[in-house]
């Protein structure tokens, strides 16, 4: 209805161009943006795409320098399965490293904020691992300032702690690494340290860039040690943020509570929360009934990286929303039904992902400079042959990254960093689990399966000639 009237025709007309292009469209629906082009063609007009009212895609109040102050880092403790993530996270939940309030923190409500003796503090994302960490990315949130990256000392550097750091680095957060069950007696960080070298990880006792701690989860050993180095990581970061306006922050659970409605873990990036705010998240709206913190206390606002349980939420949002405060709360009700709407029509994805069809397009449409690249393999020299080939066919226009490689099948994790940083997945003699190839078709990742190397590069080079821009 609203291009018919903008081109000045009859909406028969344009449903029945729709119609001529297979697809049965109704008065009110939303076209994408092919689809607008393709009609708007058909009768003589050019689509000119202008961004979304600032409203509309960015609801947060800008700042002035002078508004942001120092805000505490948030951090996510990823590695690979039993090398300690949980029992650090436990650690540090339950005892007072960290002084301050007497007893621990008994209750998960996804994130959990610390406080050490000189009143600095610490935010923990109480989910470890990196698929929550890139599950979050793929949903546009980026909640994590540092990661920890556990490795147990007396095992070594394991398929998910390469998962780990792939992850981080794709994300470019800095990584802090601890080297865990140190009390074991068959416990060898130098083995670890040499492992990470290997995979050009330098860590700080060897003149690289990277710092680790030895610790032990279980005993606690040297844990204030390590937080002492994630406080220097978030030094060097200068992290700020502005506490006085409007809330900003991003969902980390959400669920229906019997007795008290929808319970929703939010944790504030910017701005201050307070009960009585009118809130969005997702495609739901409300009011906040109550705030209470990770040790079921009751309080009356939160500011930046404070993780607060917030009650009064209409409906449950999604992990990795975003979560606004807002003016008031029909404003709220209105975008929440609009982004409602806007889903049911097309389906849970909003951004599309990029396949080796479509480079040719992107690059003509402008700035598509960097082709991201998993590969999965079956065997590493293979895996190396392939990455090192696809990694020289960069050129002075499109530079090649292999953001993960690893030997395995292609699973979910692989789908979601590809999804979180816009990648393709090349999988040599391998196949993606059902899972991934699921995760795949929902969120429109480009797997490429192959079993000739030749072929493998051939292929991308192909996509990579027929993007490359016309030069004249
Ligand atoms: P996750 O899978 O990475 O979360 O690992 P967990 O925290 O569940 O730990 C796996 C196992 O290692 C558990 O049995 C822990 O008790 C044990 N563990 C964790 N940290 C230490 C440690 O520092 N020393 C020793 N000896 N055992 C540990």
């Amino acid at each position: 209805n609203e291009l018919a009237s903008m081109m000045d025709v009859s909406v028969t007309q344009i449903i029945s161009t729709c119609m001529s292009l297979g697809m049965f469209v109704s008065i009110n629906q939303r076209l994408d943006a092919e689809t607008l082009t393709i009609v708007a063609d058909e009768f003589g007009y050019q689509v000119d795409f202008v961004k979304p009212t600032e409203e509309e895609i960015n609801l947060e109040e800008e700042d002035e320098d002078d508004d942001l102050l120092p805000r505490a880092p948030i951090v996510t403790v990823m590695g690979h399965v039993d090398h300690g993530k949980t029992s650090l996270l436990d650690f540090i939940r339950k005892t007072n490293v960290i002084s301050g309030e007497a007893g621990g923190i008994t209750q998960h409500i996804g994130a959990y904020e610390v406080k050490l003796e000189d009143g600095r503090k610490i935010t923990f994302l109480d989910t470890p691992g990196h698929e929550a960490f890139t599950a979050m990315r793929a949903r546009g949130a980026q909640a994590t300032d540092i990661a920890i990256i556990v490795i147990a000392a007396d095992d070594s550097v394991m398929p998910q702690t390469r998962e780990a750091i792939n992850h981080a680095q794709a994300a470019g957060v800095p990584i802090v690494f601890a080297f865990n069950k140190i009390d074991k007696p068959g416990a060898n960080p130098d083995k670890v340290r040499e492992q990470l070298s290997a995979m050009n990880i330098l860590v700080e006792e060897w003149g690289g860039k990277y710092q680790t701690q030895e610790i032990s989860a279980k005993s606690g050993l040297n844990i204030d040690l390590l937080l002492e180095k994630v406080l220097l990581e978030a030094e060097i970061l200068d992290l700020k943020a502005n506490p006085n306006k409007r809330a900003v922050g991003t969902v980390i659970e959400a669920a229906l509570d019997k007795g008290r409605g929808i319970v929703t873990t939010v944790l504030i990036q910017a701005g201050t929360l307070r009960v009585g705010d009118p809130i969005l998240a997702g495609c739901y709206s409300g009011r906040v009934k109550a705030l209470s913190n990770e040790r079921g206390q009751k309080v009356d606002q939160a500011g930046p990286s404070t993780p607060v349980q917030v009650l009064g939420m209409q409906g449950a949002p999604t992990a990795g929303d975003k979560f606004n405060a807002m003016e008031s709360e029909p404003e709220a009700r209105e975008i929440a039904n609009k982004r409602l709407q806007l889903q049911r029509e097309q389906g849970l994805r909003t951004q599309k992902h990029i396949t080796l069809d479509e480079i040719g397009r992107r690059l003509a449409i402008g700035n598509f400079k960097e082709l991201n690249i998993i590969v999965k393999g079956d065997v590493d020299g293979s895996i190396e042959a392939l990455s090192d080939s696809l990694l020289k066919l960069s050129t002075q226009e499109i530079q090649v990254n292999i953001i993960h490689k690893s030997v395995g099948q292609i699973s979910e994790s692989d789908v979601l960093l590809a999804s979180a940083s816009d990648a393709i997945i090349i999988g040599f003699q391998v196949r993606p689990s059902s899972g991934a190839r699921k995760l795949a078709e929902q969120e429109e990742i480009d797997i490429r399966l192959y079993s000739i190397i030749y072929d493998a590069i051939n292929e991308v080079k192909a996509a990579m000639e027929g993007m490359l821009a016309p030069e004249f």
